[in-house]
């Protein structure tokens, strides 16, 4: 079966894929049409976004539901807002030549009295996400009583998002007897749980391997201290001027903190995280399509929907929490049949998460090594060179010629275009030139095998400080607890706390040297149940099981007592003085490893400063707030 007619697909929709230049079905297209339009099945097919998977079940259902009736017979379930809106506008191209089709979406963030005015209206298909469709559900906007086709969309992201409740709820207003079509890219427990919980013996497909990655991809990795993670995500953008990408970051504040960084050091960046108010997250998705943003940095919550097909690279500046979320971030480059690289920063305590997530995306990792700053020099000369030699002329220059010419005239070719290339060589020679060498050798590669899945072991490297913290078993506390309630306050990943010791009144744990600050700056006025947290580095780098610990300030923090200072204020109204000095101190010392302050100033590449895309280095006019 090599066209779409020869899936079974009608006229109309056949008359929209010529519309929309589809050729050939993709895979998933090819294995899940033809079951559908068939059978009235339920479904289980495994695939990434950007397999085609929104046509795989969304011609299917156009062809199956009736066009003339106006109750809604379809509901397909989405985790984000941005999917939902791309699956709904995907569904419309696709259904163009079906006449009086309506295709409603419902989404939080936008006048729910609007979108249940175009139910109203009569939706055949409704796209939503679980909360907004709950909602509508409990104030009667909806009939999803009569429903005949339900698809349950990136199920492992709804999971993942904590939709478990939502959709249960909501499927409880469907009818037994309707289809369910479920597509997820991975398959974890919990994705195998609701597929047995509601679906009747569903037929399976997969494209690719069950919870790999898209080959399209490859997936290197970078070893650097914690210390040099800026410095080498600069040198990573900069040795790659053409970059399109998308930066992870494991928090919120991560997210802001790195985009703003980037900014101010020159580069075309944006932040994407959920504190960000809807307007503003469309303003930098907007942004980001029109490439305008060279450089997206993200949370994962925030970036899944991303429905931009030529993202050239990937960035897992930190690692996530659970190694299945590397597939989602890596699947947003490599789609619609482009490559793409996925890039990994880590420290050698995060190595053996390497090896875990090579196990799940069936694909081996390379370990490639920051480039010297001479290289960088070069590729970006290379890369200007090749830009001038495309460039079409602009005649409107030759008006200038004779002004030019005359400026010129003693200046033979050679010098020329040395002069030239110099006015942008010289700014990344004079960052780079004394630029040190960011890459660590990977002594535990050899070990990588052996101790991938012993969390605790790599508390024991050198990279890490213990703390002595004034918690312990008479405040309820046991190690799983207190790593529980560390990584809850501090907002941290599940292996950054580790080698948890809890005695009766106080406690040790390790953390990663590049936390301390953050450690520390957090727990200078913590008020845990009424009273203060201390948390000291502890000097015992052993077992920890004395309290011989070095104390950051004077007196006896003892339980309840608190700090000197007296300048103590609860957590909410902290943000804007501990953290705020904490970050600006953090982003001094970030920035200082290489040579000169702030990156080699790429005065092309500004966030959101102004509407052309960022083509040449000599394309965006100078900006004021330069360094060099
Ligand atoms: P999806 O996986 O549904 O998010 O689709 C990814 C992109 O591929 C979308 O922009 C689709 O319009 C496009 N697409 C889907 N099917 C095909 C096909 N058979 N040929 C070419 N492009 C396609």
């Amino acid at each position: 079966m090599n066209t779409f007619k020869d899936l079974g697909l009608n006229e109309d929709l056949l008359h929209a894929i010529t519309d929309l230049g589809f050729e050939t079905p993709s895979d998933v297209q090819a294995k899940a049409i033809p079951i559908l339009l068939e059978k009235d099945t339920d479904l289980v097919a495994l695939a990434q976004t950007g397999t085609g998977k929104t046509a795989a079940f969304g011609f299917p259902m156009l062809q199956k539901i009736n066009i003339d009736s106006r109750t809604t017979q379809g509901l397909i379930l989405s985790p984000t807002r941005e999917l939902c809106l791309q699956i709904t506008n995907e569904m419309k191209l696709y259904g163009k030549y079906c006449k009086g089709l309506n295709v409603v979406a419902i989404y939080g963030g936008s006048s729910i009295s609007d979108q249940a005015r175009e139910v109203k209206r009569g939706a055949q298909i409704i796209v939503a996400t679980p909360g907004r469709m709950k909602d509508m559900i409990s104030r009667n906007m909806v009939d999803i009583s009569k429903i005949e086709y339900s698809v349950l969309d990136e199920a492992d992201e709804m999971l993942n998002m904590g939709f478990k409740e939502d959709i249960t709820d909501i499927l409880s207003h469907t009818p037994e007897d309707k289809n369910t079509w479920l597509f997820s890219a991975t398959m974890p427990k919990e994705v195998s749980n609701i597929a047995k919980r509601f679906m009747k013996s569903p037929m399976e497909i997969t494209v690719g391997n069950k919870n790999e990655s898209t080959n399209q991809v490859s997936h290197e990795y970078y070893l650097v201290n914690s210390r040099d993670r800026y410095d080498a995500l600069k040198r990573l953008a900069d040795a790659n001027p053409d970059i399109f990408s998308v930066i992870f970051c494991r928090t919120k504040r991560d997210t802001q903190k790195v985009a703003e960084q980037l900014i101010e050091d020159g580069y075309s960046a944006g932040a994407l995280h959920g504190d960000l108010s809807q307007n503003q997250r469309d303003l930098v998705m907007n942004s980001f399509r029109k490439n305008q943003i060279q450089m997206l940095v993200a949370t994962d919550v925030a970036a899944r929907g991303i429905d931009v097909d030529d993202i050239t690279h990937v960035i897992n500046y930190q690692l996530p929490d659970e190694p299945e979320t590397y597939t989602h971030r890596s699947g947003r480059t490599g789609r619609a049949g482009k490559t793409g690289i996925s890039m990994v920063i880590v420290s050698k305590s995060e190595v053996r998460k390497i090896k875990s997530i090579e196990r799940i995306i069936n694909q081996k990792f390379e370990l490639k090594q920051i480039p010297d700053g001479m290289a960088i020099c070069e590729t970006q000369l290379m890369s200007l060179a090749n830009k001038i030699h495309n460039t079409e002329v602009n005649h409107e220059i030759d008006k200038y010629l004779t002004s030019i010419n005359e400026l010129f005239e003693d200046t033979s070719k050679d010098e020329l275009i040395k002069k030239f290339f110099s006015v942008e060589f010289t700014r990344f020679y004079n960052y780079y030139q004394r630029s040190k060498n960011l890459n660590v050798t990977d002594s535990r590669s050899s070990d990588r095998d052996s101790d991938r899945d012993s969390g605790r072991d790599y508390g024991s490297n050198d990279n890490s400080t213990r703390y002595f913290i004034n918690v312990g078993k008479k405040d309820g506390f046991d190690w799983m607890k207190l790593k529980d309630f560390l990584k809850e306050i501090l907002e941290l990943g599940r292996d950054d706390v580790f080698k948890v010791d809890v005695k009766e009144s106080f406690s040790f744990f390790n953390a990663e040297k590049e936390l301390q600050e953050k450690i520390l700056a957090f727990f200078t006025d913590f008020k845990h149940e009424g009273r203060f947290v201390n948390v000291e580095i502890s000097e015992d780098k052993g077992r920890g099981t004395s309290r011989n610990k070095r104390r950051s300030g004077g007196g006896d923090r003892s339980r309840g007592e608190r700090r000197s200072g007296g300048d103590f204020k609860p957590r909410g109204e902290r943000r804007t003085g501990g953290s705020d000095r904490r970050s600006s101190g953090e982003s001094r010392s970030r920035r200082s490893s290489d040579s000169n302050a702030s990156g080699p100033n790429r005065r092309d590449r500004r966030a959101n400063s102004d509407s052309k895309p960022t083509e040449s280095s000599f394309s965006r006019p100078r900006r004021s707030r330069r360094r060099d």
